[in-house]
């Protein structure tokens, strides 16, 4: 499909690009990119490509698709140094949380022959650099493409049939609508996530170790998502700032209704919004969105001391 496919960061979701699309045969060469030579050189030892190089400007010469897949934050930086040797009729995409910042950050230093079509796979794990990646991580889990208006079509869809064969399915909607979706669904459980893990933690004390000895489900599965990466997280919330204040504001709302129905007794409004909730999980699972295995289908490791 590709002829050079250049990956510019490979941890999680580059390297995980980089094994699909060898596997299918998307791109002739793959040329990997990154900034740290301990990177590089466990790339090089997974055989994640063919072409490897520190050096992002010489990455990209003659790509005819060159994927971001670093932080939000690093784009506008690497637009700069990339966007004077992108080929002609390059398209140019990424794998950001966020989209309308990515348009922001380097629309200004693409040339025009250049196709900019941004893109975000929802898809990922709490793990990352380049020994996290694994080739069955798209499957069935979609791909967001937010190209602006007047963007050719055939790139975007080049970019679809691209994202299908790494086991996608694809949607493709405005970055605005895009930035308020996934705040709800991914950007405040994950601030939520990394807020009851810090009071937690802080409880720790007052509680001699007694929350990580007793950690039920409930903290234990928010410690999963608040172990996730902190840079990408960071530069998450720096750059969607005004959906996640939106959002975060009705999300207080909420929760004070939650609060007084606490308070006040009110067993039929909690029992009439748990079972809500417990509707929306169900649909997750019948949308093949998430197992419906005991514990989300992990192993259970029985901690003899703690349980004891
Ligand atoms: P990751 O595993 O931490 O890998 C990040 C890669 O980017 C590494 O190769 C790293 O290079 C490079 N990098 C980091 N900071 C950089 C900077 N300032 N300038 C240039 N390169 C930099 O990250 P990831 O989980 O793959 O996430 C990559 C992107 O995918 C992010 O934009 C994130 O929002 C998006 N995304 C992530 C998930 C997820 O669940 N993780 C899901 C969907 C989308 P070195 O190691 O050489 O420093």
């Amino acid at each position: 499909m590709f002829k050079r496919l250049c990956l510019i960061g490979i941890g999680l979701i580059g390297s995980s690009i980089a094994l699909r699309a060898r596997q299918e045969g998307l791109a002739e060469t793959i040329v990997v990119s990154t900034r740290r030579q301990e990177t590089l050189d466990r790339a090089k030892a997974r055989n994640l490509g063919d072409v490897y190089t520190d050096k992002v400007s010489e990455a990209v010469q003659g790509a005819d698709c060159v994927i971001l897949c670093t932080p939000v934050g690093s784009f506008a930086s690497l637009g700069e140094r990339i966007g004077p040797h992108l080929a002609d009729g390059c398209i140019v995409t990424d794998v950001g949380s966020v989209k309308r910042s990515v348009v922001k950050q380097l629309k200004p230093h693409l040339p025009k022959n250049v196709h900019l079509v941004p893109g975000h796979p929802i898809a990922g794990t709490e793990y990352s650099g380049p020994d996290a990646g694994f080739a069955t991580l798209f499957d069935e889990r979609w791909c967001l493409l937010t190209p602006e208006q007047g963007t050719d079509k055939q790139a975007v869809e080049k970019l679809t049939s691209f994202w299908q064969g790494l086991g996608s399915w694809v949607e493709v909607m405005e970055p605005d609508h895009h930035d308020m979706v996934l705040a709800v669904t991914s950007h405040i459980p994950h601030l939520i996530a990394y807020n009851i893990v810090g009071t937690a933690s802080e409880l720790e004390e007052v509680t001699q170790s007694e929350v990580v000895k007793f950690s039920a489900s409930g903290f234990r599965d928010f410690t999963r998502i608040a172990a996730s990466d902190p840079v990408m997280w960071r530069d998450v919330f720096l750059h969607n700032k005004d959906a996640v204040i939106e959002m975060l504001g009705r999300f207080s709302e909420d929760l004070s209704r939650l609060q007084r129905a606490v308070r006040n007794g009110d067993g039929d409004l909690l029992f009439e919004h748990f079972t809500k909730t417990r509707d929306i999980r169900r649909g997750i699972i019948e949308a093949g969105q998430e197992t419906d295995l005991p514990n989300f289908g992990r192993d259970v490791v029985v901690d003899t001391e703690s349980n004891s």
